[in-house]
């Protein structure tokens, strides 16, 4: 039996149907309203599973005026589901005002986790999966692109991009300029027949996908940057700074300094010991 006045955020396939989870057809088929971005879209995915609930529609222009109807909703008790198109609500979809207002109400929020094209890709690129940046769709606009990659050049980790097919190339043209002549993958079509990983350069991928129409979705992953690394303030500097606060644990010291220092979260816990227990 499922607890109600309860927003569930589920994931939902990104194009192979097996991918939807038992829970997910579950608990849509329990509650009492489904909000989705596009009803029409949805409503195919609910009838494969068999699924007949009200459906409402919650998407980038009607959030404000649907989120507090779909609050009433859940004010007077009523359990609603929130679906996306395709993968995980909230991820470049729309969702998080949603999320947010429910938290500030203390109405549950449950996540039924599922695909997620972001993690899908990563997980296949073979790039670092310890530290990674997930940064949605890059902006439309050259300046404004290069201006946001730029941005990203000294972080550290895999950098994992969503784009639109028509702006594949632009994009990758901007990341050879910005980035420089990086390790990238773009993961077309995850899940679905035509399913590909192209790898290489910067160069090397943009020679494959200038030879011919890039059709369907695709997500871009960036290898970390050598300068990113360069750049790294050394762990023990780092360190020494963190423990200055003495308001920090052991542990959080060490997780907040694996990541600005690119080491992995062992060595900058063993360092931190070793600099507690003997100072000098
Ligand atoms: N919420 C979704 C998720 O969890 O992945 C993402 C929604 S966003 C509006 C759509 C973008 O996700 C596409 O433009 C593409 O970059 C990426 N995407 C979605 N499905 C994909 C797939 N099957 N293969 C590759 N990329 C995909």
């Amino acid at each position: 039996m499922m607890t109600i006045a309860t927003l569930y955020i589920i994931a939902t396939p990104i194009g192979n149907l097996e991918d939807m989870t038992y829970r997910a057809v579950r608990i849509l088929g329990e509650v009492d309203l489904i909000a989705a971005e596009d009803t029409r879209h949805s409503l195919k995915l609910l009838n494969h599973f068999g699924i007949s609930k009200p459906l409402t529609s919650y998407f980038d222009h009607n959030q404000q005026l649907k989120g507090e109807r779909i609050l009433n909703a859940l004010r007077q008790g009523k359990s609603v589901a929130l679906i996306s198109d395709a993968g995980t609500p909230c991820i470049s979809d729309p969702g998080f005002q949603l999320v947010r207002d429910a938290v500030a109400e203390n109405i549950p929020v449950v996540p039924v986790p599922g695909a997620c094209a972001a993690i899908a890709a990563l997980s296949a690129s073979g790039l670092p999966t310890d530290i990674f940046t997930f940064a949605g769709f890059p902006p439309s606009r050259q300046g404004k692109r290069r201006t946001f990659l730029s941005c990203m050049s000294a972080l550290h980790g895999t950098l994992v991009l969503y784009e639109a097919p028509h702006r594949l190339l632009d994009t990758l043209s901007d990341i050879r300029e910005v980035l420089g002549e990086r390790q990238v993958i773009v993961a077309r079509e995850l899940t679905k027949i035509f399913e590909e990983c192209i790898r290489g350069t910067a160069s090397e991928v943009i020679a494959t996908v200038s030879q011919g129409i890039v059709r369907g979705e695709v997500v871009i992953l960036i290898a970390p940057g050598e300068s990113a690394q360069q750049e790294t303030e050394p762990l023990e500097d780092v360190l020494g700074r963190l423990m200055a606060d003495g308001t920090l644990s052991i542990k959080d010291i060490a997780k907040q300094a694996a990541v600005i220092s690119g080491v992995s979260r062992s060595e900058a816990y063993a360092e931190a010991l070793r600099l507690k227990n003997d100072p000098d």
